[in-house]
């Protein structure tokens, strides 16, 4: 096992790794066609190896003159608004004139609190980094934006961001001019923000009341946590209740008795079975299951109208990876290591290697690296040079 955040160890891409990625990225851009619905409203920004955006306020009148710039110089990063403007190259900002925005989520496996990111590092992403930003992506679809805010799956579009996460568009008629305060109180709902338990629960607190609370069919946070305690109940895995930070005690006294949990909670009655602290229990499973979606500000794709995101099916300058648009329906088999892999190659990189983790690519298994030379197939070179971690020989 490496040393607590040994990986920990991004450095600045030098110049002879630049020009050797830049070319590769030409390279894919000829070959490559994006095309963006009314390019022309957009305001776009570009960064190099070492920075998603080094400058911003581009506009282009046509999607050939988009992929011709592309050609051209082989951006590390291609990001555009989630905006339409009026004028998207105009400065400041309010001489663009805005005309409403995308309704985007930014899900990040390193906003999800993995035990396994304080092993490896944020710069890192593991499989279980993979799969847990996955799964995290399919809730928000299917308990949040389809049954709750009522979206259409073919309003819906995902995108791998191209490094460890999913970017998730609605494109929807009425979305498009809710102004920062309507998205915060999406964001807001999504992350439970402000939930009330007692909502759900009248007789809370209440001595010698029967707690009475929500069925599996009721709309909204009250049927998601009756569901949520049902299916984890019927899975009967002691280690996941104490992972969702059960007492072991109650743990064991809740499995002990699940049937009866299970059969009273059907019906709306949570008192089958005596629980000290069942407000703590409750509450804390409430929040498991809202959305975790970064707090920060400048990260907040879904408040922010005016931010700039990966545009889809381009590169990602920090792996290589491209930014690929997901179906729905193929996001639960979706690997980012073998499906987004841009330059899946025979070919082989002389490198040397400061350190990094063992990871899986192509159907190839790389590492763990410390401080050695390799030759590698070009994908897996190019994604350890990208992460910082390798250096041509
Ligand atoms: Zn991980």
């Amino acid at each position: 096992m490496p040393r607590r955040g040994a990986y920990e160890v991004k450095s600045m891409i030098e110049q002879k790794e630049i020009e050797f990625a830049g070319s590769l990225f030409k390279k894919y851009y000829a070959g490559a066609r994006i095309d963006i619905e009314k390019v022309g409203e957009k305001e776009f920004g570009f960064g190099d190896f070492n920075n998603k955006i080094s400058f911003r306020h581009f506009a282009f009148k046509t999607n050939e003159d988009f992929n011709a710039y592309l050609k051209q110089n082989g951006p590390g990063f291609v990001s555009f608004s989630s905006a339409f403007y009026m004028h998207p190259a105009a400065r400041p900002m309010p001489n663009k004139i805005w005309n409403g925005s995308e309704l985007i989520f930014d899900l990040d496996a390193n906003d999800l609190g993995l035990r396994c990111v304080k092993e490896h590092g944020g710069s890192w992403v593991c499989k279980n980094c993979f799969d847990s930003v996955r799964r995290e992506t399919l809730r928000l679809i299917e308990e949040f934006l389809i049954p709750d805010f009522g979206f259409s799956k073919n309003e819906i579009s995902i995108n791998f961001s191209g490094n460890r996460g999913y970017h998730v568009h609605v494109d929807n008629g009425d979305v498009l001019g809710l102004g920062s305060d309507a998205r915060k109180q999406i964001s807001g709902y999504i992350k439970a923000e402000g939930l009330d338990l007692e909502a759900f629960f009248p007789s809370l607190g209440q001595r010698g009341q029967v707690l009475h609370g929500p069925a599996p069919g009721d709309f909204g946070y009250g049927g998601k946590l009756a569901r949520f305690v049902i299916s984890m109940l019927n899975r009967e895995d002691i280690g996941e209740l104490l992972a969702m930070g059960i007492e072991k005690q109650v743990a064991k006294k809740l499995l002990a008795n699940k049937t009866d949990i299970i059969m009273g909670i059907t019906t709306g009655n949570w008192d089958k079975v005596n629980l000290q602290k069942k407000r703590e229990i409750w509450k804390n499973l409430l929040q498991k299951i809202a959305i975790r979606q970064s707090n920060s500000i400048d990260k907040n794709v879904t408040n922010d109208i005016h931010h700039l995101i990966r545009v889809p099916g381009t590169l990602h300058g920090d792996t290589g990876l491209a930014s690929k648009t997901v179906p729905l329906d193929r996001l639960q088999d979706f690997d980012p290591m073998e499906h987004a892999v841009a330059f899946a190659s025979q070919e082989t990189v002389k490198i040397h290697v400061g350190s990094a983790p063992r990871f899986s690519m192509k159907g190839g298994e790389f590492g763990p690296f410390d401080g050695q030379d390799a030759e590698l197939p070009l994908h897996a070179a190019l994604y350890l040079i990208l992460k910082g971690r390798a250096r041509l020989k």
